[in-house]
């Protein structure tokens, strides 16, 4: 059966010799794929595109140097913990304990041998895909594949102090599905899982700005977090999940409407949030974000509306301002 190329690991290989190249791809070619470049500039550009599983960067280059290469890299979020093993000749042997002990992955000696090259390789693409594994999981549900509830409240934190420092709009979300226990009790849990999977692929159709985050809440309940919107974006997207979840029409026989729907909260701080002088005056100082504002009260605000959409007769959003609060007195 062909393996699917795209789920091997990627490997870049870095070296201004070619011979050298040809040597190492040889001794690699079954351990992933491989892309290759012989300067820096190249090598950053194509770890840029599409950053690889593990690196194997010559020391010495003209031009750019290994290590300036892998100084770029560390600078950059998306590259910084891409695993680099060095290929060193051995006047540069000082180079292998500063490498080292600034977080290299390994060294590997010229002339290459082999058999320790794809060893020393093996090893490394093992432990960085179960670091790989392991932070997926730790950040994911696993039913949905959402976000989970802890990169909620770390975004939810980031993108509250980002949007007041910077006096932007920011929009919260709570979504809650319709007399999903009465959907369980008809169905079975095994058909309610599968709806929540649907809602979720739902809610990102929905939510499509790269900055736009989906998250699994608990139960049946999940949040969204739309950065840079304001009240009428918000609308537009709540409206999008309702309307998307009207068309797939999963039966929903206990509900009034026969079909599953959800009720959405919706939370925003924008422009109407605070008087244009109050901002003028927050943008100036250098204060930091206001007191009395935890993760745990955005929620709440947000639940609030939700509880009303509710009440108002479900399959429907209801929306809430967030008020900048009073800073304590000292
Ligand atoms: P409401 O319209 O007021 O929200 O009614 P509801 O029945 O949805 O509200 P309630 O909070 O009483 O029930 C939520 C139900 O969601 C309870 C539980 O059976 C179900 N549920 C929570 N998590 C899961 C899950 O992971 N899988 C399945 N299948 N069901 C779940
Ligand atoms: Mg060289
Ligand atoms: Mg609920
Ligand atoms: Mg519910």
């Amino acid at each position: 059966m062909p393996l699917d190329a795209s789920l091997l690991p990627s490997i870049l290989l870095v070296d201004d010799d070619l011979t050298v190249i040809q040597v190492l791809s040889k001794c690699l070619s079954g351990l992933g794929r491989l892309r290759f470049a012989t300067d820096g500039e190249a090598a950053l550009r194509l770890a840029r595109e599409d950053p690889p599983d593990l690196l194997l960067l010559d020391a010495e280059m003209p031009g750019m140097s290994g290590f300036e290469v892998w100084e770029a890299m560390r600078a950059e979020p998306s590259l910084q913990d891409v695993p680099v093993i060095f290929v060193t000749s051995h006047s540069e042997e000082g180079m292998e304990e500063k490498g080292l002990a600034l977080g290299a992955a390994d060294f590997i000696a010229k002339p290459v041998r082999p058999a320790i090259v794809a060893a020393r390789v093996r090893t490394q693409l093992r432990l960085k895909l179960a670091i790989d594994r392991l932070r997926r999981m730790a950040t994911t549900d696993a039913l949905t594949q959402c976000a989970n509830r802890r990169v909620l409240g770390e975004r939810l934190a980031d993108e509250w102090s980002r949007a007041v420092r910077r006096m932007r709009p920011l929009s919260i979300l709570m979504l809650d599905v319709d007399h999903f226990k009465m959907f369980n009790d008809v169905y079975g849990h095994l058909r309610g899982d599968e709806a929540l999977i649907a809602v979720a692929a739902a809610l990102r159709q929905s939510a499509i700005r790269p900055g736009d985050l989906v998250a699994r809440y608990g139960g049946e309940e999940f949040a969204l977090i739309l950065p840079d919107t304001q009240q009428d974006g918000a609308m537009v997207v709540a409206a999008a999940v309702h309307e998307k979840l009207e068309k797939l029409q999963i039966e929903h026989r206990a509900s009034e409407r026969g079909w599953l729907s959800v009720s959405i909260g919706i939370a925003s701080f924008d422009d109407q949030s605070l008087g244009r002088e109050r901002a003028a005056t927050l943008l100036q100082s250098d204060e930091s974000p206001p007191a009395g504002m935890s993760v745990e009260r955005l929620l709440a605000i947000a639940d609030g509306a939700l509880y009303a959409a509710k009440q108002a007769g479900r399959a429907r959003s209801s929306f809430t301002r967030i008020d900048l609060p009073v800073r304590d007195p000292q």
